[in-house]
């Protein structure tokens, strides 16, 4: 499998996930900042129409003030006869004017509202009830005997009827003063207190109102925040877990499965099952060329037998064990080289390696250690099989002396030497050695043994 096709295979990849909750998160946070904007704007403008609505209570406040300030002067000067009643009444009319400041700045805040309408309905009833005032006052001036010409213009505009001129001073007072206690001054008055009342209640009420609308918005961006922060902390969580489960744990479990040496599991996100498998891939090839390079070091390229390095690793294993060591030559090889070629002689060799491995069996190991000569150890056998060995290399050369395909016939000689006969100071592949010249002195195809005592050699075809 190609790596393209590995990457095709798996839909849970890494950097999708993480791509997708990082603009998920980035949405989320989005939503929350500007929520938490419009949440901060909502309190200011709470905190602003707080603000107003006490400055329009003040302003409320300081039309009642100067309306009742006017009624306070007038009583005060008929009661006194002080004309600094009369600078200070008319200094609240024309320089003061707290009453058109107040409603001025009224109208300001709340534009064209029911306050307002209660507010200009006190002021008007304070402009009735100044009719009233200045006839009193101008009804005192006369009683006080006080000099008209030194008082305000606006006073001297106040005519008095000539029955009020014929009263005697005492009379006049007395009529300036039940003037402001008449009944329908009187209720003049009240009618300020009422619609001064009013308006506060309006105002109280109109703040009520923005208060509840806007502290209910406020409610809403507190929960809509709620909410964003919930699916937030979620996210976080998903992307913790999918990096717990595509990541760290897949990465714990290939390290663990490195550290066993073991075939490493395919698992976590795309990214990591794509490295996996790649790696598995290396290994399992790093592994077939190991194994092909050392059955190459441990075997004849040409038979497929052990070669000499094989054997020697071999004789080393079993030199503790009772062996036989066979050591095979094939007869005038060279000739056969030279009269059917070299193809014709690899052949050769071929044949006679597979023969003399389907003659022994699977324990026994069958090398091939020099151009046409094999060596056989029979593992844990005695000098006793001495028949079986003459009879497997009898059967063994009545197979080779038979022609097969282009393959001419060839003949052995063998020489063999059992570990249980070797003496001190002898070694095993000499003495098989020995044997096997000896055959070859003696004519070839043949099986010798080396004796047990003295130098004669056993022969058998
Ligand atoms: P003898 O009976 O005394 O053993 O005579 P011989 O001709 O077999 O002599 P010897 O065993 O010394 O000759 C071995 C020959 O084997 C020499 C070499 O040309 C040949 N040979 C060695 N390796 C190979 C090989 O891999 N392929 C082929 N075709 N021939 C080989
Ligand atoms: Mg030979």
């Amino acid at each position: 499998m190609t790596h393209k096709e590995n990457k095709r295979r798996y839909g849970l990849s890494l950097r999708a996930v993480v791509i997708i909750m990082f603009l998920i998160d980035i949405a989320i946070t989005g939503m929350l900042i500007v929520t938490m904007h419009k949440a901060i704007d909502q309190y200011d403008d709470v905190e602003q129409a707080t603000s107003d609505f006490l400055t329009c209570q003040n302003d409320v406040y300081k039309v009642r003030d100067a309306i009742l300030l006017l009624h306070n002067r007038t009583e005060n000067f008929v009661y006194s006869g002080n004309t600094q009643e009369i600078i200070l009444y008319f200094n609240e009319i024309q320089v003061q004017r707290n009453r058109d400041l107040g409603l001025e700045n009224v109208k300001r805040y709340l534009g064209d509202d029911q306050t307002l309408k209660h507010l200009n309905a006190a002021i008007e009833l304070s402009e009735r009830m100044m009719d009233t005032q200045l006839h009193a006052m101008r009804l005192a001036v006369e009683a006080y005997n006080l000099d008209i010409n030194k008082l305000p213009p606006a006073l001297r505009t106040v005519e008095l009827t000539p029955d009020e001129l014929a009263l005697t001073k005492d009379d006049q007072l007395d009529t300036a003063r039940s003037l402001l206690f008449s009944k329908n001054y009187l209720v003049m008055k009240e009618q300020v207190d009422v619609r001064i009342d009013l308006c506060k209640n309006q105002l109280v009420a109109a703040m009520n109102a923005q208060h509840s609308v806007s502290s209910s918005r406020l409610k809403e961006l507190l929960s809509n925040q709620r909410y964003f922060l919930v699916i937030l902390t979620v996210a976080l969580f998903l992307v913790m877990i999918f990096v717990l489960a595509l990541v760290v744990n897949p990465l714990y479990r290939l390290i663990s499965d490195i550290r066993n040496n073991s075939l490493i599991k395919t698992r976590g996100s795309s990214e990591i099952r794509f490295l996996t498998e790649t790696y598995n891939h290396m290994m399992d090839n790093m592994e077939r060329t190991n194994s092909r390079l050392s059955y190459e070091a441990a075997h004849d390229s040409l038979t497929g037998l052990y070669n000499r390095s094989s054997y020697e690793e071999l004789r080393e294993q079993s030199k503790d064990r009772n062996i036989a060591l066979l050591v095979v030559d094939i007869d005038f090889f060279k000739d056969v080289n030279d009269t059917y070629g070299h193809t014709i002689g690899d052949e050769v060799l071929i044949r006679v390696a597979r023969v003399l491995s389907d003659s022994f069996r699977d324990a026994d190991k069958v090398c091939r250690i020099g151009g046409d000569e094999f060596c056989i150890i029979m593992m844990d056998v005695t000098s006793e099989i001495t028949e079986v060995i003459r009879r497997k290399i009898a059967s063994a050369a009545e197979i080779l002396k038979t022609p097969k395909n282009e393959i001419p016939p060839v003949t052995l000689s063998v020489g063999v030497a059992f570990s249980d006969q070797l003496k001190e100071g002898e070694n095993l592949f000499k003495n098989a050695d020995k044997a096997l010249y000896s055959v070859k002195e003696n004519g070839r195809n043949g099986c010798g043994f080396y004796p047990s005592s003295g130098g004669a050699i056993q022969e058998s075809v």
